[in-house]
């Protein structure tokens, strides 16, 4: 099985750990030394850099949360010189304010060395030809995925999200063996190739998607309808973005980029370490970045790692799938709700109905209202109240609460070019 690194990404357990050790000690130097917020917290909490001497002790350190990127807006969190840095990007603000994260040409070099690694697990070489459908510009996706493309060798189609058919023919006349985009766009690629019809001309091998949730079911349905295998790829802006982790062949879980990346999980409510094999919030901290480092970063995505040896011969933890984020869990009439159950269940019925759904949470007479809709499928040829009542069965049994649903004809919401909006809240607005 082709790595990018096989040296580092198949090192023996004791060596990452050393080389973590090392690697954050001399980052939370650099960080005391250089970053106020973190000596002030540190100096709070009683903690000096000669403190840490173990791995366990990266526990004593103050977290991070996106608050403080918020606070410390734009540079007060940068370890270096305004001058050393050379690339901004930023969040694509889907909660709240947008935060900036600046990168060393060192931290570009690393970031790209994460999405190289996924993209040679994915079967990518120098021959390949990797279509960027991410968005480019202050969303990490289209430059991260295209930098890691270009350091592989691949030839690189930057053609940014929009304009489907174009897409869909370029692919078809260059020849495209990798398509990386966010999930839910994939599917719209998917679905239009079938209307075009062009999917006996398609190249493509695999594609690697990510920057949102997506779930087992929807992964299925992209892998039909563009005839490849789909990789997920998880990162987030703060950190670096696409190749954080990466799937490899094996697809049970994604590959921390362990050189450069200490994993942690934690209770989001206590804030307390748990056990190895725990599910809670993931934590992380950046040992190699020069730029905009940040000392257990608290995600808000929710998963659990996996240290046992993975069939591929890499050593680096896995960590599952995002359940979802601590901040996009619904509560709704007090149970706790994540869009991914109802994607779950919605894609259990693909058959009748589509992918393509909208979530309406409000609130009426002090009762807050769940209502789902959802498009049925083109091949939909049943009884429309019958499926209406056994989606809303599925869905109580499996969510504990009552959804009205509403089906919807084919094309009916909006397809997505980027992150799509599945969850519309509007009880805030009252
Ligand atoms: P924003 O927080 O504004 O959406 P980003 O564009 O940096 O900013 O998004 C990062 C977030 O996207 C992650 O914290 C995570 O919640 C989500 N994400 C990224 N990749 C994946 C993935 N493969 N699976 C699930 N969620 C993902
Ligand atoms: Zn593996």
């Amino acid at each position: 099985m082709a790595m990018f690194q096989p040296e580092i990404e198949t090192m023996d357990r004791e060596q990452i750990r050393e080389i973590q050790l090392e690697k954050l000690k001399w980052q939370v130097k650099r960080m005391y030394e250089n970053v106020k917020m973190y000596r002030e917290r540190m100096d709070d909490a009683g903690v000096k850099p000669e403190d840490i001497q173990s791995l366990d002790d990266l526990s004593k350190l103050p977290f991070t949360t996106k608050q403080d990127l918020r606070d410390y807006y734009p540079f007060d969190l940068l370890a270096v010189p305004k001058r050393d840095i050379v690339r901004i990007q930023a969040s694509s603000g889907t909660t709240g304010r947008q935060i900036v994260s600046g990168y060393t040409r060192a931290d570009l070099d690393q970031w790209a060395n994460g999405f190289a690694r996924q993209l040679v697990a994915a079967g990518g070489d120098n021959r390949s030809i990797v279509q960027v459908s991410y968005g480019y510009g202050l969303f990490t996706g289209g430059l991260g995925a295209h930098q890691g493309a270009e350091k592989v060798g691949a030839m690189v189609i930057p053609t940014s999200s929009g304009n489907t058919e174009r897409q869909i023919r370029f692919m078809c006349d260059l020849g495209t063996t990798h398509l990386c985009c966010t999930p839910s766009y994939a599917m719209y690629i998917g679905e239009t190739v079938r209307e075009m019809g062009v999917k006996n001309q398609l190249k493509l091998k695999a594609g690697i998607f990510g920057a949102e949730p997506w779930t087992e079911e929807m992964r299925h349905e992209i892998e039909e309808s563009l005839g490849i295998k789909a990789h997920d790829v998880y990162g987030l802006t703060e950190i670096m973005g696409p190749g954080v982790s990466y799937e490899c062949e094996v697809q049970q879980g994604m590959h921390i980029c362990e050189d450069m990346i200490i994993p942690e999980i934690i209770d989001p409510d206590t804030g307390e370490v748990l056990p190895e094999g725990s599910f809670g919030e993931l934590v992380l901290s950046t040992v190699t970045k020069e730029g905009q480092p940040l000392m257990r970063y608290r995600t808000r995505d929710l998963c659990v790692l996996d240290y046992s040896p993975c069939p591929c011969g890499r050593t680096h933890v896995r960590m599952k799938k995002p359940a979802g984020r601590t901040d996009d869990m619904l509560i709704i009439r007090g149970v706790n709700v994540f869009p991914s159950q109802i994607e779950e269940v919605l894609l259990k019925n693909s058959i009748e109905v589509s992918p393509n759904y909208q979530i309406l949470v409000d609130r009426v007479n002090n009762t807050d209202t769940f209502d789902i809709n959802v498009e049925l499928s083109p091949k939909f040829k049943g009884d429309v109240d019958a499926e209406k009542r056994k989606l809303e069965s599925q869905l109580h049994s499996s969510l504990g609460i009552k959804a009205k649903v509403h089906l919807l004809r084919p094309k009916s919401i909006v397809r997505s070019e980027g992150k799509a909006v599945r969850v519309i809240d509007n009880r805030k607005l009252h």
